[in-house]
Formats: C-alpha cells, structure tokens, sequence
C-alpha cells in the first residue's frame, strides 16, 4: 500500500480487506433479478399459484400481482421496514467497524496460538480445490452454528426476545424484511459471525501457514451467494419449496416463511440461516406441507404495540422496564 498509512491504518485496512470478503453481501440487484427469475418460474410452474397475500394463505394470481403485490408492499409493515433498514445502515458501520475488526482477527490468533501450543506448529499443507471447498463449508457450518444458538437464545430467553419481537412483527415478508431489526440485534449478530470466521480463519491458517489467503477467495463466492439468496428469497411471500430430502439439508425459502408465522405450532422453528443441520440436531426442524398457512406477526394479542416505526425501536426498552416492575407473565408464551 501507500506510504503514508501509520502502522494502526495499516493494521485496520488489511483487516478490513481480509474481514470485508466474508461480511455476507447486501440486498444486490443480480439477487433480487435471480429472485424475480425463481419466483417467475414458480408462477409458470404452478399455474399462477405459489404467492401469498397479506394474511399469509396462497391465492392464484397474474404475474405482476404474483411478483409485486400491492396490498403487500404498501402494507404499514413494508413501509416501517424501509425505515429500519435506513437506520440499521447509518448504524451499520459502527459495529461492523468495532465488532468484526476487533473480535475477528483477536479469535484467529488464540485459535492459532492455541493450536501451536497443543499441536505444534501446522502441517504447512498445500491449499487444493478440495481444501478450499473444506474451508468454505467449515466457515459456513461454523457460522449457522452460531447463527443458530444467538436466534434460538433470542426465542427462548424473554430479556432477548424483547429484541427480536422487532423482527417477528413483520405482518408481511419483502427482501427488506431481513434487515428489519432493532439495532441492538445488529451487533450480537456481528459477535457470532466475528467468532465464526476467526475460528475457521485461525484453523486453516494453522493449516496452511502462509497459503491460506487462495481459500478466503474461493470462500467469497459460495458464502455469499448462498446467504445472499436464502436472506432475499426466504423474505419474499412467494413459497419456494425444494425437494423434501434437501430440505433436510439446506433450509428452503419457504421454510423461512413458518419462522415467521404466528400459530403455535410454528414457534421456534427453523432458526439457522442456511444449513438446516442444526435445526434437526436440536429438534427444531419444520418442513411445512405445500400452500401451508402462515400468517405472519406477532399475533393479534401484541401486535397492535408493534405496528409503528418507533413501536418497534422502543419496544425492548418497554418491555425491560416492565419486567424489571415485575410485570412480565412466566417465560412461557414468549410470542404473545
Ligand atoms: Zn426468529
Ligand atoms: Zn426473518
């Protein structure tokens, strides 16, 4: 690089660039494109079937109504989903600055030093296409892993899920859904991730000594693409199913859309981001049946206190403070 960068700049940008790679991938137009695509497909395939309406039951539909509803995208929850998300991007770049700069490389080097201590110094292997593949799956493994225990403690702890309820009051699901969230969510998720991908980092770099940084590349592009899909499309009302014996393994779009319902028999299901490895592991797997009824919220109980921008942004703080007055009701239930 240039010169005039001090050590501490230095030291920043090159984490930056190693980190910034990883960092899964924005709402892109090619995504939200390749989302149009499927959800086209979808509707030539099912003969005008496959999206849902505003109270989460399947209708037939023509194709422009099929892609881009109006009751669903003028709906007040669509649109309080535009000003979380503006918020959640001016915020953004504190915590990913701090979090993943900070945490990141801080978990690969005890990795590494751990390694070294236990082990020895690394193999010095030499990165192939099957290493590089081995390290992409790890990470991604590693990171629905942690995924999976922030969402799942987020469900089951009332403190958390006072957090969380911002997500869950989506009364529709639109690509900007997935950014709907309170902005102390942005930064606890910005931990798991930052520990997730030190720990990979830090074991193929022990690995590989100095030939790690081919496999961080080939890591870019799986990583991303898959969770930039699975983030769009499983926020969007149209119903992708896939195979029943790949849902096992890979979480499908409409799977996303059971996370969101309200019925109890819905609740806590499908927690991971990608994988639906740990969602069988801990019992909390849910294929829904085709055209299956979901309406989306938090219910008609609470869901008049989380209709409005500022509902949502001061909703934890209202529900702490009514806790810590001892008014909260026993944990069980956590959704009404
Ligand atoms: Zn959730
Ligand atoms: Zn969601």
């Amino acid at each position: 690089m240039d010169s005039t960068a001090g050590p501490l700049n230095q030291l920043i940008s090159d984490a930056l660039a190693v980190i910034a790679p990883h960092v899964p991938r924005d709402l892109t137009w090619p995504i939200l494109l390749l989302t149009a695509g499927l959800a086209t497909t979808i509707w030539l395939l099912r003969n005008g079937l496959g999206a849902k309406g505003a109270d989460g039951r399947v209708r037939k539909l023509p194709l422009r109504q099929f892609l881009l509803p109006v009751e669903i995208y003028t709906h007040v929850s669509a649109r309080v989903d535009v000003g979380l998300y503006v918020f959640e991007r001016l915020l953004r770049p504190l915590w990913v600055t701090t979090l993943l700069v900070g945490i990141a490389p801080g978990t690969e080097a005890l990795v590494m030093d751990t390694l070294n201590a236990l082990l020895g110094s690394g193999p010095d292997l030499d990165s192939h296409y099957g290493w590089m593949l081995l390290y992409s799956l790890v990470t991604l493994l590693l990171y629905d892993l942690l995924f999976f225990l922030i969402h799942y403690a987020e469900h089951k702890i009332p403190a958390l899920w006072a957090i969380h309820k911002v997500h869950h009051s989506a009364e529709v699901l639109t690509p900007l859904t997935r950014y709907r969230e309170h902005f102390l969510e942005g930064p606890i998720y910005a931990i798991g991730a930052a520990l997730s991908f030190g720990i990979a980092a830090g074991l193929f770099g022990w690995l590989f000594s100095d030939s790690i940084a081919q496999a961080t590349l080939f890591n870019i592009g799986f990583f991303a693409l898959l969770f930039g899909f699975n983030g769009s499309f499983r926020h969007y009302h149209v119903a992708f199913h896939y195979p029943h014996w790949l849902s096992k393994w890979l979480h499908s779009p409409v799977m996303h859309h059971t996370h969101h319902s309200y019925l109890e028999h819905h609740w806590d299901t499908n927690l991971a981001a990608v994988t639906s490895i740990w969602d069988r592991a801990f019992g909390t797997l849910y294929i829904p049946a085709r055209d299956e009824y979901t309406p989306w919220g938090l219910g008609p109980a609470s869901q008049a206190q989380y209709r409005s921008f500022w509902q949502n942004v001061s909703g934890p703080f209202r529900d702490w403070s009514a806790m810590i007055k001892g008014k909260s009701r026993s944990s069980a239930g956590l959704h009404e």
